[in-house]
């Protein structure tokens, strides 16, 4: 089994990047839709009000949606290395969610802040924060590596800059491509 996990600050285009793993085989699964169809039985209407809910109600439903991805086999997962709340940034794979998920790669997708924050203006359909960028990125960073030390995940870099998405995703296919290769050749 494989699972490929795909992180990105809100608004860096992880999911276009992404879309290239359809054409493997691999199921796309976004987190946020996963946690958000457990919080909407909760009375919670927007998946942009998540990350403003208390921290305990973030981390049952974070448990809830990791625990229900990590039983869907062959998955690239979309979500995030950590998330801006009222208190700080919050794990997106705390010590149970990787653990539950075992990824054989963490990716990160990035860009520079100027073209991250370009992005998110033009994006209407969201309620983005305005946040330090290029902080949070450091912070994913940092939060990637305690997860693979975690679970021996790989770390990668796709750097997705504007008008070079091709680029991107050239990349995030070439990985996807040698991970496919490793586990035919251990099946
Ligand atoms: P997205 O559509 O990827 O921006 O995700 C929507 C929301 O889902 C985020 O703002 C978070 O509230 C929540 N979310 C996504 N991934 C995670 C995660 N790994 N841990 C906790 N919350 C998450
Ligand atoms: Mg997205």
């Amino acid at each position: 089994m494989s699972v490929v996990i795909v992180t990105g600050v809100p608004g860096v285009g992880k999911s276009t990047v992404m879309a290239a793993a359809e054409e493997y085989g691999y199921k796309i699964v976004n987190f946020g839709t996963t946690m958000f169809e457990e919080a909407q039985k909760e009375g919670v209407k927007d998946r942009d009000d998540m990350r403003k809910l208390a921290i305990e109600d973030q981390q049952r439903l974070q448990k809830q949606a990791g625990e229900k991805i990590s039983q869907m086999g062959d998955v690239v997962v979309d979500t995030h290395a950590s998330i801006l709340t009222h208190s700080g940034y919050m794990p997106g794979l705390p010590e149970w969610t990787a653990r539950a998920l075992n990824p054989d790669v963490i990716a990160l997708v990035e860009a520079t802040p100027d073209e991250i924050a370009g992005r998110r203006s033009k994006d209407a359909t969201r309620a983005r924060d305005s946040d330090n960028i290029g902080l949070h990125q450091r912070v994913n960073r940092e939060y990637a590596a305690v997860a693979a030390v975690m679970t021996g995940a790989t770390v990668a870099i796709v750097e997705n800059h504007d008008n070079q998405v091709d680029v991107a995703v050239e990349q995030f296919r070439k990985l996807l491509g040698k991970l496919l290769k490793k586990h035919r050749i251990l099946k």
